[in-house]
Order: C-alpha cells, then sequence, then structure tokens
C-alpha cells in the first residue's frame, strides 16, 4: 500500500498520538482537551494566582505593570493604573526566538488588560518601531480599542500596517502634537521629543500627585562631546524644577561604556562617501533606521543621484515618510530598479534592506545572483551601515562573502575607519545622563533582558537612588506606588505573563505541544508506522510498512529496519491478545513507547514516532 500525504493525513485522523517519551529540557508534555485541542499545563506564574482577581490599586496608589519587555528585547508593553483608569505604553512584538521554530511573532500577554477593558483610557505609542507598535493589530481587538495617542509619523505607519488586516474595526488614532497636555481619564499627560534612529519619537510623561512618572521610550543622544544639543536641551527642560517621583527607561544599551556615536556624525560620514565614491553605491541598513533612509535620499539628490529602494519593508517605510512630509524629493530621485541602467553607475545610490544577511531580503539576493534587476560588479560598493545584531554573526559574514565574490568592495563598520552606523538606544553615558536629569525618587529598568535591568539597577544605585526604590521587574510584575508616594513595592501576585504566539493566521496562547513537535521534526525527523491489524485474531496482515524523514538513511539501515519491524509486530499482537474490541488507543501507545525506547537505544536519536493502525 502506498500513501499519499492526503491518504496519510486521513489515516492519521483525529488519533494521532502524542511521543510517550519527552525529552529532557524540551517543553513538557501538555494534555490534550476534548476535540484534540491543545491546552497549556504551563504552572501559573508567581505562586499560582495568576488569573486570580487582584483588586485594584487603592486610591491615591499607582501600579506599574511591565506586561513585556523585561525578560527579552522586544515586545514592549507596560501599564500604568491608578484606582480609576488604565493607560497602556507601547504595543510591541518580538520576532521568533530559536525556541520557538515557525513562529511568526511573539505577543505580550494581555489578560490582565483584557479583564480590566473598560478601565483602559489610552494606548500611547512612544514611537514607530515594530517592537513598539507590533503588537496593535493583533491587541486591539483583546482589549476593546481604546483611543491610541501618538505623533503624526507613528500613527501613519501604524494605520499602513492596520490596512493588512482589513477584517478589524476602525482604530481611534488621535495624533499629538509637541507641546500638546492632555486630560486622559483623571490624569495629566504630556510629551517631550526624544533622539531616536525614527522621526517622532517621543517620551510621556504622567503628572500624579506625587510627583511625574517618566517613560522616554527609545532615545538617544544627538550630542558634540557628550553635551547634548539645544533642542535636546530644550525638550529636557521641563524636567527643571519638578520631582519625578518614577523613571521607567530603556536598558538596551547598559552594556556600552560612554556615549554612543551621534547619528550627526554617521550622517557627515555617509554623505562624504555618498559624494566622493566612483562607481554604483549599494547602501544595506534597517527599514527601521528611517531617519538614516531619509537623510541619504537627501544627500543623493543633494549630488544630482538618483536612488533606487530595494526591499517590501523599506519602500513602505520611505512612503510613510513622504506621506508624513517628513521626505520631500523631486520627481526622479527616487526611481524604479529597472530604469538603473539608463543612468552611469556614478549616478545611483541604491538603498536596500538585509545587511543582517536575511535570507530573502534584497542584498543577499544581490550577493547570490538571485535579485532581478540588480547585478552585483567590481565598480560597485557596498555599505553595511549597520551593527551586527548578536545571533546574525554568520549570516552576515555569508553576506560579505556572497558580495566580495562577485567583486564588490565593501565598507561595514567594523572595517571603516569612520562611522558609518550608530545605535539607536543610548549607551551607558547616556543612560547616566538622563538618571543625573530626572533624578527620580523611584526607578525601574524596562527594555532588556534580566542582566541588562540588573545593570540597569545597579547604575541608578551608583547614581544615588536608594536600593529599597528601585525594582527590577519580570514580565507581569505587580509594582505599587504607596504610602502617599513614598515607598514602592512588588506583590506576590503576578498578572498572566505567558507569551502569546502569532503562528501564520492564529494567535493563540503558547502551542507547546506544536513548537516540541516543531523542534523533534528539525532535531531527529520522524517516524511513521503503518500497520494493518485482523480484528478478530489481533494478528498483523503484514510486514508494516514505514516511512521516515530527516531521521536516517533508511536504505543503509536495513538492520534497524528488520529488527524494528519485528518490535512492531510483537508489540501489537501481544497488546492486541484477547482483546475484542481491539483498543487501538492502548496498541499504538505501547507501539509509541517500545519503538521509541529501541530507535533510541539504537541511534540516540528521537524522532517523533506516530504509528497508525488499522483494523481489517
Ligand atoms: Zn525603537
Amino acid at each position: 500500500m502506498t500513501y499519499t500525504p492526503r491518504t496519510l493525513r486521513r489515516a492519521l485522523g483525529r488519533d494521532r498520538l502524542r511521543p510517550r517519551s519527552g525529552r529532557p529540557g524540551l517543553l513538557a508534555r501538555t494534555p490534550r482537551a476534548p476535540g484534540g485541542r491543545a491546552v497549556s499545563r504551563e504552572p501559573a506564574r508567581g505562586g499560582g494566582r495568576e488569573g486570580a482577581k487582584i483588586p485594584p490599586p487603592a486610591p491615591g496608589d499607582i501600579r506599574i505593570i511591565p506586561l513585556g519587555g523585561v525578560e527579552e528585547i522586544g515586545k514592549n508593553m507596560t501599564l500604568v493604573e491608578t484606582s480609576e483608569d488604565i493607560l497602556v505604553l507601547d504595543m510591541g512584538f518580538q520576532f521568533k526566538e530559536e525556541d520557538t521554530p515557525g513562529i511568526d511573532y511573539i505577543l505580550p500577554n494581555t489578560k490582565y488588560l483584557e479583564e480590566r477593558k473598560e478601565k483602559i483610557r489610552a494606548v500611547i505609542i512612544t514611537h514607530g518601531h515594530l517592537d513598539h507598535i507590533g503588537g496593535v493589530p493583533y491587541l486591539m481587538p483583546r482589549i476593546g480599542y481604546p483611543p491610541l495617542y501618538t505623533r503624526n509619523l507613528t500613527a501613519i505607519m501604524i494605520k499602513k500596517r492596520q490596512a493588512e488586516f482589513p477584517h478589524l474595526k476602525n482604530l481611534d488614532i488621535r495624533i499629538i502634537e509637541k507641546d500638546d497636555h492632555l486630560k486622559i481619564g483623571a490624569l495629566s499627560v504630556s510629551f517631550f521629543n526624544v533622539t531616536h534612529t525614527i522621526p517622532d519619537s517621543m517620551g510621556i510623561v504622567i503628572e500624579t500627585s506625587y510627583g511625574l512618572i517618566v517613560n522616554p521610550g527609545d532615545f538617544k543622544l544627538d550630542h558634540v562631546d557628550e553635551v547634548p544639543t539645544a533642542s535636546e536641551e530644550e525638550a529636557y527642560r521641563i524636567f527643571d524644577k519638578k520631582k519625578v517621583l518614577l523613571l521607567i527607561t530603556d536598558s538596551t544599551n547598559i552594556e556600552n561604556p560612554g556615549f554612543s556615536t551621534p547619528e550627526s556624525v554617521v550622517h557627515k560620514n555617509l554623505e562624504e562617501i555618498i559624494k566622493n565614491i566612483k562607481g554604483r553605491i549599494i547602501i544595506g541598513t534597517f527599514a527601521s533606521q528611517l531617519a538614516r533612509m531619509i537623510h541619504i535620499i537627501k544627500i543623493a539628490e543633494k549630488y544630482g543621484k538618483k536612488v533606487v529602494i530595494e526591499g517590501r519593508s523599506m519602500k513602505v517605510n520611505i512612503e510613510v515618510a513622504e506621506t508624513s512630509g517628513m521626505l520631500t524629493v523631486k520627481k526622479g530621485t527616487i526611481i524604479p530598479a529597472a530604469e538603473m541602467s539608463a543612468y552611469p553607475p556614478d549616478k545611483i545610490v541604491v538603498l536596500a534592506t538585509g545587511a543582517q544577511g536575511e535570507e530573502f531580503a534584497a542584498l543577499m539576493r544581490m550577493g547570490t545572483k538571485a535579485h532581478k534587476t540588480v547585478q552585483i560588479n567590481n565598480r560597485d560598493t557596498v555599505i553595511l551601515s549597520s551593527s551586527i545584531i548578536p545571533g546574525n554573526e554568520k549570516t552576515v559574514e555569508k553576506l560579505k562573502d556572497n558580495l566580495a565574490r562577485q567583486g564588490a568592495k565593501i565598507i561595514h563598520y567594523r572595517t571603516s575607519e569612520v562611522y558609518i552606523h550608530s545605535t539607536g538606544h543610548g549607551n551607558r553615558g547616556e543612560i547616566e545622563w538622563l538618571h543625573r536629569r530626572l533624578k527620580p525618587k523611584f526607578f525601574i529598568p524596562i527594555h532588556g533582558n534580566h542582566y541588562r535591568l540588573r545593570l540597569h539597577a545597579e547604575l541608578a544605585r551608583d547614581l544615588g537612588t536608594p536600593e529599597k526604590n528601585v525594582i527590577v521587574p519580570d514580565n507581569g510584575s505587580i509594582i505599587e506606588i504607596t504610602n502617599k508616594g513614598e515607598r514602592m513595592t512588588v506583590l506576590k501576585e503576578k498578572a498572566p505573563a505567558s507569551p502569546v504566539m502569532v503562528d501564520g493566521f492564529s494567535v493563540g496562547d503558547i502551542q507547546e505541544v506544536v513548537l516540541r513537535d516543531r523542534q523533534m521534526l528539525a532535531e531527529d525527523g520522524m517516524f511513521v508506522i503503518i500497520g494493518s491489524v485482523n480484528t478478530q485474531t489481533g494478528k498483523l496482515k503484514k510486514s508494516p510498512d514505514i516511512i521516515s524523514r530527516g531521521f536516517v538513511y533508511l536504505r543503509e539501515s536495513q538492520d534497524l529496519l528488520r529488527q524494528t519491524r519485528y518490535i512492531i509486530k510483537k508489540t501489537i499482537e501481544d497488546a492486541a491478545r484477547g482483546m475484542n474490541p481491539i483498543n487501538f488507543d492502548y496498541v499504538k501507545n505501547q507501539v509509541t513507547d517500545n519503538v521509541s525506547r529501541y530507535l533510541f537505544q539504537q541511534t540516540a536519536k528521537r524522532p517523533i514516532v506516530i504509528p497508525v493502525i488499522l483494523g481489517v
């Protein structure tokens, strides 16, 4: 008998068995509810009180809960709650991790908010990066579409993404102008400009009777020799003579000493390069580096060059910049790639995605000669205007190899004598500057994995914030400022914080079973056993069929196969003996157990074993 994928799927049906033998270090085995839906058995975090109704903060107290972004870099979301109101600050997502194969995005858990929808007065977004806006289309429906407040450019980016989810309700987006002072619920909220890699980035200030709660969002300083620019000084002047009750801020670059390179230096260097280099220039950067892309297009225009934009996310972001009025270019400055050959190479600047060596991004396709319109040659200069995100070292090397093999000259921030890239997050020196400038009474580090938050907490203590006034949170930690603003404590209860996965079209609680299967399939493959049993005698009709993928090369493992077939036959016949009718679930469990054990003994591998046993 042969099995096509369809007949196999039908034969497997709903009875598909889980492998019984877990592998140490993998996700715990998850029980199944009737109907086959996976139920997360993850222990409630925070001592089992998760989900229990946590009473609202007492009048006068302030509750802060980081729902995401404090055990990882990404999915930033923090809520501020009083007895009356909840404000949500940012709504990001995180890209998949190594231990979440096949998952598209990871979202913060919003259960706490879902249970208190009626109190949510606003979602306030600091800037348009995906780790701050990515969750909007997935999470707004869950929390009842509260009004969303942000600056113009961020609003356009959110709307642009929202258009990809046409089934959703329209968002109530309210644009914030620079000096707006808003009354949201019973709270007064104002904003200040911060320097980041995307324009219209802003910090949030919430006024309380005990002082200000400040969250600058992602920030750095566009300083000259560690002195902030005049416009930055102006922006932070709102804190003069003000009491800052609580600072909640970014820890991304806490490990990097000193001040980061100002973006203005990078801009100047890129201008020199674009002006002077002969031949075509191809610049790879992040689509999120919108300020830099805008600058590059402006200098290209200044030197009479044409700009080709390659990569969807980059095209989208440039369009957003044009719509918002942040980028105005003459008609004909940005040209389609197909028109490139009409101009001398000296007149061409290509802006491309993929400086991290992403497999399908424009630069990698150029590198592997798979790009439709851009063929690299030895007169090209490729500028990689980005740092390497930890974990991407190998793919970036591969990218450079591929480009170099085609003769391109490569300028990378490491090989370059001048700065052609700078981080978007303030280094330790800038973070220190912020603490000194604001002198907060209480401090909660956010945006970073636990180690970074710890370093940031140490810095705050070194700068004079008393130990008891600093709390390093986990996702879901419930922190309260009580006693008329005199005390900050963390409750023993936690808000639900297990991550929510976006997997294709489905958004749900952690799909442990699916993830574990993907991990096992990736590591050890699958092993399908197909047998037909005579329902009267409990005997196998013939030797069982075996299909495997990604396990061992069966043709060269005849001994293993023979022995496995023998084990299958013996297991089925022993298990089915004297049964009438045969309990197929029981028989299949026995087969899975015995075969998994045997294969592991022989090969030290644990493929997913799937027995399909048909009664005939
Ligand atoms: Zn950012």
